[in-house]
């Protein structure tokens, strides 16, 4: 690859980020720049705490470091991962390495106040776990169980949060800690983690969230996709064939989540003589060997394989990740999705498709919050706005050292 020369000092360090150990001359050919020029900005990079010699400082005979790399301990983020009846905050270096935990059984119907006092706590405390100042918190990314209006970070009209609708969340936490605070929805940040955990390599996946409702995080390009308002992805009310008699919750009829989310496994298991209330019930009853859930968890892998063969071929990702609870039930809901979506897709999109249930589980979600922060922090146009801080304040410091000799 190789940059115009114009290359500035947040675009150097993109390619710094990767973690692994690059040397000036290897910088030089990537962007053009002479490497006094790169010097110069590994300094400024080195002051800021994102870069660090690689391999730890070489002292002996004076020589300066040859080989420099993405200092992951210099900042922290926090992510935090709201759902229905629980949350977790994980604290993390800009690897996403976990360095603390906590989590809670916490209601986000009880409204914002209550959760967001939690997490407020919950981040002064994993700072306090770890012995590092307040100062080190870079940004909070937090992921909640609705439609979130991204470049705000308001919830919008979301179904099971009374009491959200447009609130202030970046807000609420700022008055606490003045950093950058990242809203997005839960299956989003589900497919942010699982990508870092797991995935890394594959630019173009989706994931689907099975629980109470269904949804699905798409990464195109690499790229996290939210569409012009942050609904894409939004699944669970797509209509499915074969089903138009059946009532959804937002009013329509025939709906995916009507038909193959947990409650509605559980109706149906219940159906069949069976005891169920939840998705994780049916979970549970598969497990234990029960045909009639099988057989109702493998027709609900039909139904969203249905809408998932549409989506293969509308987008072409290389893999399709199932998630949520009830993708606990494993190769029984695999199944019946990979049957409708390799009769229903094209050859082409299918021949390497490789279609699995989440590896990252309960943790892809909290560990995509983090992603969601840290992309943040380390994205090329933050560096660069701290670069120039930098110079600025080393010229305001120059300027009064002239007047004061
Ligand atoms: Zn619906």
């Amino acid at each position: 690859m190789c940059l115009t020369p114009a290359v500035r000092t947040g675009e150097l360090f993109d390619l710094l980020r990767d973690g692994r150990p690059w040397t000036r001359a290897q910088l030089a050919d990537a962007t053009g720049l002479a490497r006094s020029t790169i010097t110069t900005r590994i300094d400024t990079l080195m002051r800021l705490g994102l870069v660090a010699p690689f391999g730890g400082a070489r002292s002996t005979g004076g020589r300066p470091p040859a080989l420099f790399a993405l200092n992951p301990t210099a900042q922290l983020v926090v992510g935090i991962d709201v759902g229905a009846t629980h949350a977790r905050a994980a604290l993390t270096d800009l690897n996403g390495s976990i360095l603390g935990e906590v989590d809670a059984q916490l209601a986000v119907a009880d409204g914002p106040g209550p959760v967001l006092t939690w997490v407020v706590e919950s981040v002064r405390d994993l700072l306090a776990g770890s012995e590092r100042p307040i100062g080190d918190l870079a940004a909070i990314g937090i992921g909640l169980p609705g439609p979130v209006e991204h470049s705000t970070g308001r919830p919008i009209n979301p179904p099971i949060m009374p009491g959200w609708d447009r609130y202030d969340v970046p807000g609420h936490l700022q008055a606490h800690y003045p950093v950058p605070v990242l809203v997005d929805n839960d299956v989003n940040i589900m497919a942010l983690g699982e990508r870092r955990r797991h995935l890394r390599d594959v630019d173009d996946l989706v994931l689907i969230k099975v629980a109470t409702g269904i949804g699905a995080g798409i990464v195109s390009g690499g790229v996290l996709q939210r569409g012009a308002q942050g609904t894409a992805g939004d699944l669970g009310h797509v209509r499915v064939p074969g089903a138009d008699d059946v009532p959804c919750r937002c009013g329509n009829t025939g709906c995916l989540e009507a038909v193959a989310a947990g409650p509605a496994l559980a109706a149906a298991v219940r159906a069949l003589g069976e005891q169920a209330e939840t998705g994780g019930d049916v979970v549970e009853l598969v497990r234990a060997g029960s045909q009639p859930a099988m057989a109702v968890v493998r027709q609900a892998g039909r139904d969203i394989g249905e809408v998932v063969a549409t989506m293969v071929n509308l987008i072409n990702p290389s893999v399709v990740v199932i998630g949520g609870q009830v993708a606990g039930a494993g190769e029984h809901l695999l199944a019946g999705i990979r049957e409708s979506v390799y009769q229903r897709s094209l050859p082409l999109a299918t021949e390497h498709l490789r279609i699995v249930t989440s590896r990252a589980g309960g943790e892809a979600a909290v560990l995509g919050a983090s992603a969601l922060a840290i992309e943040h922090v380390l994205s090329p146009e933050v560096v660069e706005a701290a670069s120039e801080a930098l110079a600025a304040a080393d010229a305001a410091a120059e300027a009064g050292l002239q007047r004061s000799l």
